[in-house]
């Protein structure tokens, strides 16, 4: 999501006639996207700005300004804390305002001494007011819904980025299209929980996520469909069926677990057990044999026994995931579980995550592994790490290095994968017409 809004916010500024700095000592302007769900994002924030604050005044002493903006979901949160540690800052705006930015800079422009700091959380959609969207390669992010009112105890996102809204499907098919007229081959949606989309169609009726992704699947020349992230409960009878039909649907799956543990499930304020989750699991594979899943994990949540651990690492055996993320409990001021009484010892944390670790890594090396010998159709996206080569993504999303010419970048080609690590796959293209199903085939 915030890779989607950086790129929205370069957009806005192009629009506007800006260019791309060479270098961050060259650049007039820098704005930092920002990111609140972990304790960790939030502060490399602030020491990111003290390092651009020197550049900032080197370039003062010859004779240059540098105006620093911060956007994103850390000024939504610490817009206080902001003004405190960093006065040179000369604008702020929460996730949901960046579409001002035009006003706001003119404003700065008129006046270098302001500062502006806006967290408001506004009536109006941010979509409404940004400029169109066009693809910068062959995949692309689109934003179809956003915010959240699930409140699971451990998460800020509900408070920073507001309430659950989801744009009008009309409003997301154009945005669609243009991607794919300027370039897309795949398009990955995206929301907080975008499995509860419930947006208007042209006749003012609510639509769901199914009925979304079937009028996506309808666009010519789109390739690819993926989207991310998704809410367990909210996997409807009716979104597992276009998993079964949608060929056009990538046969991998985002569908965060956290823990194994009901009891911890109840804690967290998910609505869900792990019973059900692994009802949905099975009943997504009888619809798309082939359909792989990753998660994400959080170990040390309050309360957290050793017995609820292991049910955690009893689930992803069960689940047998291909790809995962794992984070230790992050205590958010201001969310039900920061104060809650049994805190788990950071040690105990930090042994629990290396524990799971180790077993999802595995998890991840052995069906990377699998795929060795297979032929995988491949969307080629950009040049590789070497000279001659393209990296490009399987229907799972494994990165994948390939011999292959710089005309492959945009096409989906058959490869046989010849070595696999965690983290990426090599391969070479087979000499065929690329099949019109291009995600069936291991
Ligand atoms: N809406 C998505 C995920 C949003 S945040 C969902 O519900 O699945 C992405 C991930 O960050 C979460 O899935 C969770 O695993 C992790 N996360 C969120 N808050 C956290 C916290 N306070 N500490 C540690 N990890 C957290
Ligand atoms: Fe946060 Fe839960 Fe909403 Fe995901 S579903 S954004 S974890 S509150």
């Amino acid at each position: 999501m915030n890779v989607y809004d950086s790129q929205r916010i370069a957009g806005i500024l192009q629009n506007m006639g800006a260019t791309e700095a060479a270098a961050l000592d060259e650049a007039d302007l820098i704005i930092f996207n920002t990111c609140h769900i972990r304790e960790k994002a939030a502060e490399k924030l602030f020491s990111d700005l003290g390092r651009i604050n020197l550049i900032k005044e080197e370039r003062r002493q010859n004779g240059k300004e540098t105006i620093i903006g911060v956007v994103g979901c850390v000024v939504q949160a610490e817009d206080e804390e902001i003004e405190k540690r960093a006065p040179f800052v000369n604008f702020a705006t929460g996730p949901l305002t960046y579409y001002r930015l035009p006003e706001i800079l003119q404003k700065i422009a008129r006046d270098k001494n302001i500062r502006l700091i806006d967290t408001e959380f506004p009536a109006e959609s941010k979509f409404d007011h940004l400029p169109e969207n066009t693809a910068e390669g062959c995949t692309a992010y689109l934003a179809v819904q956003e915010g959240c009112n699930n409140f699971c105890t451990y998460c800020i996102v509900p408070y920073t980025r507001g309430v659950e809204t989801s744009r009008p499907v009309e409003e997301v098919l154009k945005e669609a299209r243009r991607l794919v007229a300027t370039g897309a081959a795949e398009i990955n949606l995206l929301g907080q929980n975008v499995n509860s989309y419930h947006g208007e169609d042209a006749a003012g009726k609510e639509r769901d996520f199914a009925f979304l992704l079937r009028k996506m699947a309808e666009i010519d020349g789109l390739k690819r469909l993926r989207y991310t992230t998704s809410y367990p409960a909210d996997v409807t009878d009716e979104l597992i069926a276009c998993h079964r039909e949608l060929d056009i649907l990538m046969p991998y799956l985002h569908l965060p677990l956290q823990s194994g543990s009901d009891k911890i499930l109840k804690a967290m304020n998910r609505r869900h057990t792990a019973g059900e989750y692994l009802d949905i699991i099975g009943r997504l594979r009888e619809a798309r044999p082939d359909i792989g899943f990753s998660s994400d994990f959080i170990v040390g949540f309050p309360g957290e026994t050793d017995e609820d651990f292991a049910a955690t690492l009893d689930m992803v055996d069960k689940v047998g995931y291909i790809q995962s993320f794992s984070f230790k409990y992050s205590r958010r001021p201001g969310t039900p579980a920061a104060v809650y009484p049994d805190q788990v010892a950071e040690k105990i944390k930090s042994e629990r995550l290396n524990i799971l670790q180790e077993k999802l890594f595995s998890l991840q090396l052995s069906f990377n592994r699998q795929c060795v010998g297979k032929i995988m159709p491949v969307l080629f996206e950009s040049k590789g790490k070497r000279k001659g080569q393209l990296f490009g993504h399987t229907p799972y999303l494994q990165n994948l290095h390939a011999a292959a010419p710089a005309e492959a970048v945009g096409r989906i080609l058959p490869v046989r994968i010849t070595a696999a690590t965690m983290n990426s796959l090599t391969g070479t293209i087979v000499q065929q017409q690329p099949k019109r199903n291009n995600s069936k085939e291991v």
